[in-house]
């Protein structure tokens, strides 16, 4: 069984990685999102197991001590983790897995996982970032301007991803990327072979 690709999506905070993931998902049905684990409180309409799975902060603590996480951060004030044994899983079972995180933990997961696939979210313009970040409408002023100082130290870490995907417009970010992960799956050090001769390229 050849495994699946570990891809991880990052950028900085409002630059679109969740639209976008959204969009990528519809497109490439294979492919499956890596459902985190968060302190943050749910915000209307999310559900547990499906936006994330919600957690209280001594639970969070002590799945940090367990090292029970591939990779954690504090984005915000909240804390996000990916659940290592789920990633194993999933791989294992030559499962496409994306990993929409935050620059931190993007930074944690390529030196654990040389062979994932990093991918650089960046805006078309910084002052289209900001008219991002200010339009979302789930933060109050006080976080809109954290954010956006955030954002802008964020920017400085593209060149460390292999790729670098510009989210001007939905579409045509998530065709990008879908396009990288047919390529990357197409490595014959991945083990893509000729169809009959012992693997699946797919
Ligand atoms: P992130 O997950 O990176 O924090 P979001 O996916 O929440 O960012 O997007 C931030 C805001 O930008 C949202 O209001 C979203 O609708 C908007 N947005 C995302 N991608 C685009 C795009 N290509 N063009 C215009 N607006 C976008
Ligand atoms: P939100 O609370 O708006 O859903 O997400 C806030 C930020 O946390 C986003 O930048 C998102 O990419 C990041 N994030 C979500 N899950 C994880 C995770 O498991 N690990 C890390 N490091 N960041 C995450």
């Amino acid at each position: 069984m050849v495994e699946g690709i570990l891809l991880i999506l990052s950028g900085p905070s409002g630059v679109g990685k969740g639209t976008v993931c959204r969009y990528l998902l519809e497109i490439r049905e294979a492919l499956k999102l890596s459902i985190s684990t968060t302190t943050r409180p749910p915000r209307p309409g999310e559900e547990e197991g499906k936006e994330y799975f919600f957690t209280t902060l001594p639970r969070f603590k002590e799945m940090i001590k367990d090292d029970s996480f591939l990779e954690w951060a504090v984005v915000h004030d909240h804390y996000y983790g990916t659940r290592r044994e789920a990633v194993r899983e999933m791989l294992a079972s030559g499962q496409d897995l994306i990993l929409e995180i935050d620059i931190q933990g993007a930074g944690q997961v390529r030196a654990k996982v040389p062979e994932a696939v990093s991918i650089f979210l960046a805006p078309p313009s910084m002052k289209c970032l900001e008219e991002r970040i200010t339009g979302r409408g789930t933060e109050d002023p006080d976080r809109i301007s954290r954010r956006l100082d955030t954002a802008r130290r964020e920017m400085e870490a593209y060149s460390l991803y292999d790729y670098l995907v510009i989210n001007d417009t939905v579409e045509r970010a998530a065709d990008l990327i879908d396009s990288i992960i047919d390529a990357e799956k197409s490595r014959i050090s991945r083990g893509a072979c000729p169809p009959g001769w012992g693997g699946e390229t797919t």
